[in-house]
């Protein structure tokens, strides 16, 4: 055996790939949920877990629950997260982009490693498909999610209770639910969901409640089935915020910049055009429009200041 502490902590500290699945053989759809893609937010995995011990006690609670399809939640950046950190050598969320790929680093190897997971889950089955990812942010204020290209995406984004951001995917390139979106175009819908700050306790059951809203929006389960205590959670903690919005600015940096954040700023929070909101070695960072502030940047590893989006009045 390798005598390396350090080494022996970092393997025994892995979690699986696969948190577990759950189908009961009824045909239905297929949800495929990551947590952990940045391996310092737990709150996915965590969530996860918790999901998969309500499936399997609610049949004996309530012996007319049906599961149609199946059900199946993997962990994003394995190695990350046994370190808890956002990601060791690049960010797994930014990968993911066609073409050769260097398979030079740890994330090159988590990315191989979940494809072939997803691939060989997909390839299980020919019915419609959600991938949901999992996400926490460093800044409190608001949870949201982010769907694919699709009408479909914007459609089952609706449906969790949380505000819809569009157009994000087009300034964050390279992330795994829209590589796989696009794989698999027609058959596969893409939603990313950030469930809140962190470390507050709150966001893990804004996940459950994410991904139980997802696996009734899909049919898997039915609206009576899997009653939860957070039901109405994600309803309560987006009111007020918008319910569809577009991002107009991303704010990106390098280490070479010195990016630092005002202190302060909360997700959703509006801000005015020529605002002062960080600093770089240039000097001050100020908002080049007016909108709400979204991800702003208070962590350590990362390349994404901040976010500008407005509220889309969409036609009733
Ligand atoms: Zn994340």
């Amino acid at each position: 055996m390798n005598g390396d502490p350090a080494l022996i902590s970092y393997i025994e500290g892995m979690q699986d790939r696969y948190i577990g699945a759950y189908e009961q053989g009824l045909p239905g759809p297929l949800l495929i949920c990551i947590g952990a893609m940045h391996g310092n937010e737990t709150a996915g995995v965590k969530a996860l877990k918790m999901v998969l011990k309500m499936l399997e006690v609610e049949p004996v609670t309530n012996p007319d629950f049906r599961f149609h399809g199946r059900f199946i939640a993997l962990v994003g950046n394995r190695g990350a997260l046994s370190m808890g950190r956002r990601f060791l050598d690049r960010d797994l969320n930014r990968i993911w982009l066609d073409g050769p790929q260097s398979l030079t680093d740890r994330e090159a190897r988590e990315r191989m490693e979940l494809e072939s997971a997803v691939e060989s889950e997909i390839a299980r089955t020919d019915r419609p498909i959600v991938l949901l990812d999992l996400h926490t942010t460093t800044a409190d204020g608001g949870i949201f999610t982010f769907p694919d290209h699709s009408a479909a995406g914007i459609k089952l984004g609706s449906k969790l209770g949380a505000p819809v951001i569009l157009e994000m995917v087009d300034l964050l390139p390279g992330t795994c639910m829209e590589y796989f979106s696009r794989k698999h175009d027609t058959r596969l819908t893409g939603l990313a969901f950030e469930g809140g700050q962190h470390n507050d306790p709150a966001s893990v059951n804004r996940m459950i409640a994410a991904v139980v809203s997802c696996l009734r929006a899909m049919g898997c389960v039915s609206a009576r089935h899997i009653a939860h205590e957070h039901d109405r959670i994600l309803e309560q903690y987006s009111l007020g915020l918008p319910a569809v919005s577009r991002v107009l600015y991303r704010h990106g940096f390098t280490a070479r910049d010195e990016f630092l954040m005002n202190p302060g700023f909360a997700n959703f929070d509006p801000i005015r055009e020529g605002a002062m909101l960080a600093h770089d070695r240039s000097g001050p960072v100020c908002a080049p429009r007016s909108g709400l502030i979204l991800m702003p940047h208070y962590q350590q590893q990362g390349s994404d200041g901040f976010f500008i989006i407005e509220e889309m009045n969409l036609v009733q």
